[in-house]
């Protein structure tokens, strides 16, 4: 992670700012070795009965979380985890998000269902800084950044998914200035819980005048307790968990069915910001809110990776076709075996220093003294967030299935934890918008920024760190360029159909797309890492050096040559995916 962050995306362009310049790299140390030793001891141990017991609602509506959790909220509160990126004048502990990312990320590996609760309150503390008033600023935010209470994002109905603009949840004015909240949300992560005396819920509603759609949603604090003037806890708003979701993994937290002025006019809401702009608040606080559940394909596959790892070098079967036939082989010896672990191996390293720079690039874009700088990382941020939530989520699954593939038939049998890392990761491509409009959104709005200029910027830099490699690193730079031509091809050429109007070819070709750029990122990432291993920085030792090279190199024979295989699925347009008439396939 170090590594990552100081030789791969290159923190000090963050370091050697203002606003950062207390950062150096024993701080980083520390930091990291704290966080390790927090989720290794604490977190990590809970996730096994997080999942076989999961949380449970009771006759009353309260929801009690699995054994030891309320412990390790205590815990993890006090220790000033969830304040770490967050700026010092509203109670945080000032850390860039980049770094404050490698923190949520060992959280995320040692127990996905715990992390979320924090990671659901970062959204609202996000959308309370940049949008609330003064007095709910006041009110709520120093005692969410802490950890104190907890928030929650209350968008999804039954027949608003994907779709928002279908909410039908009305929220009345009422004679005080504040509002009357009514309807039913389902699917709310966290939206009931024992770990904390106060849930902040942050939900999207229609106010009686807006206009139908997007346009008229506007954004609510709903905390489930009232506040009093003086900060105490006042009475309990009108807001019930009516059940819990029986779900496929990440069983420890709940996943609530809301009703909001069950029993009476409503809950009592206060606006935030402006009508009608609920959706574009919350679109301010989604960018960070994407990498997190990008970030939790890459946590789960590091956590499947080490298991695996440990698991091939004790389990003993066959003999490789060389070696020593006396004895019986660690499977690790068999080149099957090491193939799957080096794919996870390097595409977590890939992951990792897309999600970071991703991070980074949202640091940069606020603080930036140089504002020409400050607008290009906003635009390289926009461009790679919905890469970040797709591609690593997607690789989530499928190197979660391939750590428990490692396993064989154990794999599958629940004892030894590796089945309920993949089904744990199933929900990342889901939730935070689905991979699908990820790739919409990558190919429509991202693809055009700037006038195409963004992504053609993003693109030559891969291509000029590509041309740079030489020597024992020439390899990687010729597949690297092979990868990044065949990606700017393809983003040339729907960036062309955009404009001629021809929107379900793009969309067709637009999850292809994405993964061509995950991939070529990736490898961009690795190749950076390669080459700063291969100068032989300070502080690392010469094995961890020659294993960074070794993954890059892998990564560019195994990984990059598949990218230009997908430019003709991702050019091939939408004749042939509405070939067969729609009533026959079903
Ligand atoms: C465990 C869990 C936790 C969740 N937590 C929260 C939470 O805390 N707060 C909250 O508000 N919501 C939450 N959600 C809801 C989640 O965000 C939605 O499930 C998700 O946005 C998809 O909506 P949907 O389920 O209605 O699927 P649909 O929108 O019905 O989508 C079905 C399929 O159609 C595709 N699709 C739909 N529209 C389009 C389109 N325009 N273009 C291309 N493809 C499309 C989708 O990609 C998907 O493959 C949670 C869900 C789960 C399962």
């Amino acid at each position: 992670m170090k590594f990552t962050l100081e030789h791969v995306i290159g923190l000090e362009t963050l370091t050697s700012i203002e606003a950062f310049s207390h950062i150096d790299s024993d701080l980083i140390t520390g930091i990291l070795d704290e966080a390790g030793r927090f989720a290794s001891e604490i977190l990590a141990p809970l996730s096994r009965d997080g999942d076989t017991i999961g949380s449970i609602r009771d006759d009353d509506g309260s929801v009690t979380t699995p054994p030891g959790y309320r412990e390790a909220y205590e815990r993890y509160v006090a220790a000033g985890w969830p304040a770490a990126a967050f700026p010092t004048d509203i109670g945080g502990g000032g850390l860039p998000w980049a770094i404050g990312l490698a923190v949520q990320e060992m959280a995320t590996s040692a127990d996905l269902a715990f992390s979320l609760c924090p990671m659901l309150t970062y959204g609202t503390n996000d959308l309370l800084m940049e949008h609330g008033s003064e007095e709910q600023r006041g009110t709520y935010l120093e005692r969410l950044v802490t950890g104190e209470w907890a928030g929650t994002m209350v968008l999804t109905e039954p027949q608003a998914g994907s779709d928002l603009g279908a909410i039908l949840t009305k929220a009345t004015p009422a004679d005080d200035g504040t509002w009357r909240v009514k309807g039913t949300k389902i699917f709310i992560t966290w939206g009931e819980h024992d770990l904390t005396d106060n849930i902040v819920h942050l939900v999207l509603a229609r106010t009686p005048d807006g206009p139908p759609g997007t346009k008229g949603i506007s954004c609510f604090i709903v905390p489930k307790f009232l506040v009093n003037d003086d900060g105490s806890q006042g009475d309990r708003n009108d807001v019930t968990c009516v059940s819990l979701e029986h779900k496929l993994g990440i069983h420890a937290s709940p996943t609530a069915v809301l009703a909001f002025g069950e029993s009476g006019d409503g809950a009592v809401g206060y606006l935030v910001g402006e009508e009608n702009r609920g959706m574009r608040y919350m679109f301010t606080m989604m960018n960070n809110a994407r990498i997190a559940v990008g970030l939790q394909g890459l946590g789960l596959t590091e956590r499947s990776y080490q298991q695996a790892a440990a698991y091939a070098l004790e389990r003993r079967q066959g003999h490789t076709m060389d070696g020593d036939r006396s004895e019986k082989a660690p499977i690790v010896r068999h080149p099957d075996v090491r193939r799957m672990l080096m794919l996870m191996r390097a595409n977590v390293e890939a992951m990792r220093g897309v999600l970071y720079r991703n991070a980074m690039a949202i640091d940069l874009a606020h603080h930036h003294p140089d504002e020409t700088v400050r607008n290009q990382e906003a635009d390289l941020a926009a461009i790679l967030t919905p890469i970040s939530k797709a591609w690593a989520s997607d690789l989530g699954v499928e190197l979660t299935s391939l750590g428990l593939q490692v396993h064989g038939g154990a794999g599958y049998i629940e004892e030894t934890g590796a089945a309920q890392l993949w089904r744990d990761s199933r929900i990342a491509p889901i939730y935070e918008g689905t991979n699908g409009i990820q790739a919409q959104d990558l190919a429509m709005r991202k693809l055009p920024l700037d006038g195409g200029n963004a992504m053609r910027r993003l693109l030559e830099a891969i291509a000029a760190d590509a041309a740079s490699l030489e020597g024992d690193l020439k390899p990687i730079g010729e597949q690297l360029t092979a990868a990044v031509e065949a990606t700017a091809e393809v983003a040339i050429a729907l960036g062309g159909w955009l404009a001629e109007g021809r929107f379900d070819d793009v969309l067709t070709g637009a999850t292809p797309f994405l993964k061509m750029m995950g991939d070529t990122l990736g490898g961009w990432m690795l190749a950076r890492g390669a080459s700063a291993a291969a100068a032989k920085p300070d502080g690392y030792d010469e094995a961890f050096l020659a294993d960074r090279l070794a993954s890059a190199s892998f990564y560019a024979e195994h990984v990059l040559p598949m990218v230009p295989a997908h430019r003709s699925s991702a050019l091939a347009g939408a004749e042939s995916v509405f070939e067969i008439e729609e009533a026959r396939l079903a």
